[in-house]
């Protein structure tokens, strides 16, 4: 009993003692324009897209940014820039060391030798990188290929500065003056504002202060092993060697915030949970929601995302929730049919558009459907090697030998047995 007794004394003294960090009101955080007023007004109007001469693995994101810019997209290599072009809209991607005419694209980011410096501070790791955003500039950067991904998947483009480091975002924030910015580390909220738990299938557990926390976690593990057991086995997987950690927010505020998706934040937004930067995130628990984004961590580990759309994205997950909810699948089975002849199956599988907006809740409903026509009809691994793949029409060639109309009338013509 004496020593539980310590044992229970040391534990509330150690609790006192994380208890001390002062929690941070997140309105006293640098401001995120939900207008995105900076990036709006340069992306409405001609843009030069920029990349050094010889960079090497940013053709799909250069690809997607002249996309999004449509006819104002005037692509560039850096070497053709003319000095009038540095007066125009620039949006320059590319790596630090690689980048030349700092001086004329006018930021507040000093480049040096293996780095940059930013606020007076010197990044020089291998996967630093940053977003800088003014009036006619968007730079993303940073000290390698990955450090450039890495920053470009942060943008967000509410805020002036963004770094990311070692695949984290950590300090954002807002122009102060000419070479000065107000910033935050994001990093410094998982200390004063989220108490830790170790468990077993997270690297970190990170539960909100301000969360009513009430889980009978023995439960949730139990339910949650089980099912990541499932999962891997359906899906012929090996468990990540890396862990997943996991934050439990208890408001859009938090939840934006603190996975670095600040657009969260702004009104008019719902969202409850998302899996990003080897992070789930949730807002507010239940037990599907924090199953649902687990299966994304260990279906994107062996598959990424870079390929695959996300009507297969969702649809794997939604399969497995099929296979375990027969009510919930015959529901859908009927949704499915109904949006039988109405679905773009072209635009949502080929093209990996118009999933989420207008119709996401129908989405849903039929991803799985489609992910289960796929797996009964050519075996699930099959399907993976077409998540994969990244031409979707010559992918249904190559791998079910079929062109992809006829791959949407086999799925048509199944649907009518079900
Ligand atoms: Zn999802």
């Amino acid at each position: 009993m004496n020593s539980l007794k310590t044992i229970t004394t040391l534990f509330s003294c150690l609790f006192a003692a994380t208890s001390f960090a002062q929690m941070k009101d997140l309105s006293a955080l640098p401001a995120y324009d939900c207008s995105l007023k900076k990036v709006i007004t340069i992306i409405g109007q001609p843009t030069i897209l920029a990349a050094p001469d010889h960079a090497v693995g940013l053709d799909a994101i250069l690809a997607d940014y002249c996309g999004t810019f449509g006819n104002n997209c005037i692509q560039k290599k850096a070497s053709a820039l003319t000095a009038g072009d540095y007066s125009k809209n620039i949006l320059m991607i590319g790596v630090c060391s690689d980048i030349r005419n700092w001086n004329k694209l006018t930021t507040a980011v000093t480049p040096i030798k293996n780095g940059f410096i930013i606020n007076g501070k010197v990044f020089n790791h291998k996967r630093d990188g940053f977003v800088f955003v003014d009036t006619n500039r968007i730079i993303v950067s940073g000290n390698s290929l990955q450090a450039v991904k890495d920053a470009q998947l942060a943008l967000t483009g509410g805020h002036d500065i963004l770094v990311v480091q070692n695949g984290n975002i950590t300090f954002f924030g807002n122009r102060k003056d000419k070479r000065s910015f107000d910033w935050f580390n994001l990093q410094n909220l998982k200390q004063t504002n989220y108490n830790k738990k170790n468990a077993a299938l997270f690297s970190a557990i990170y539960v909100s202060k301000t969360f009513k926390d009430s889980i009978n976690y023995p439960k949730l593990y139990g339910e949650l092993q089980a099912y990541v057991q499932q999962f891997l086995r359906i899906y012929k997987l090996k468990m990540p060697t890396k862990k997943v950690s996991w934050f439990l927010h208890s408001n859009m505020q938090e939840y934006g915030t603190m996975s670095g998706m600040f657009g969260l934040t702004c009104p008019g937004n719902s969202s409850a949970g998302f899996s990003i930067r080897g992070a789930i995130h949730t807002n507010g628990f239940n037990t599907g929601l924090v199953k649902h984004e687990y299966s994304h961590f260990l279906f994107d580990n062996s598959i990424p995302q870079d390929n695959n759309p996300a009507f297969f994205v969702e649809g794997c997950v939604e399969y497995v929730t099929n296979l375990n909810d027969s009510n919930l699948f015959k529901k859908r089975i009927e949704t499915a049919k109904h949006y039988k002849d109405t679905l773009n199956y072209s635009d949502l599988i080929v093209y990996n558009q118009n999933f989420y907006g207008q119709y996401s809740a129908a989405n849903y409903a039929v991803c799985g459907v489609f992910v289960k026509y796929i797996i009964d009809r050519f075996g699930v691994e099959a399907f993976k090697t077409y998540c994969l793949t990244k031409d979707k029409k010559d992918g249904a060639k190559n791998i079910f030998t079929l062109e992809f109309d006829a791959l949407v009338n086999g799925y048509k013509n199944w649907l009518s047995t079900q």
